[in-house]
């Protein structure tokens, strides 16, 4: 398989260019994290890098370890935030795997026990989405 070119007019580009808004949760020199506006679970945020790649096929090593080191920094911070007893971390790469954003980010779900993954076609309440993003930041302080 080949992987096809990264395309600059994708969502995440978008918020990177501070074109579309996002709810900001973390930012540095290399990544950026914000919340998921169809949240799996309570405090679902997406890590993606700076770069342009389409996903963890094509980004840099480096760029997959500093996103990583950043999931496991929000993590941290979600445990907190959130009371949660564990978190999922997903990334998908390329339609086989079921990626629809084809810039690359990995999904960090905070979760508690006996409740399931949220429905993947339901956009959340905005104001609890700006709500638990404030409280990630806080976390993260
Ligand atoms: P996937 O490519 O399968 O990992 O899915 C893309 C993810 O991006 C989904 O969880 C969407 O809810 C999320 N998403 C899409 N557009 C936005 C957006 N504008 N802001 C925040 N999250 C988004």
């Amino acid at each position: 398989m080949s992987t096809p070119e990264y395309d600059n007019d994708n969502i995440f580009a978008k918020i990177l260019r501070g074109e579309i808004p996002c709810f900001k949760v973390y930012e540095d020199d290399h990544v950026l994290a914000f919340m998921d506006i169809v949240p799996r679970g309570m405090g679902h945020a997406l890590v993606i890098p700076k770069e342009p790649c389409r996903n963890m096929l094509d980004a840099s090593p480096e760029a997959v370890a500093h996103v990583h080191k950043i999931a496991q920094k929000i993590a941290l911070a979600a445990i907190k935030a959130f009371n949660a007893d564990g978190i999922t971390i997903q990334q998908f790469s390329e339609d086989a795997s079921g990626q629809k954003v084809y810039h690359y980010h990995v999904h960090v779900v905070p979760r508690h026990e006996g409740k399931k993954f949220g429905p993947a076609n339901v956009m959340g309440d905005m104001d609890a989405i700006k709500a638990n993003g404030e409280k990630l930041v806080e976390a993260l302080e």
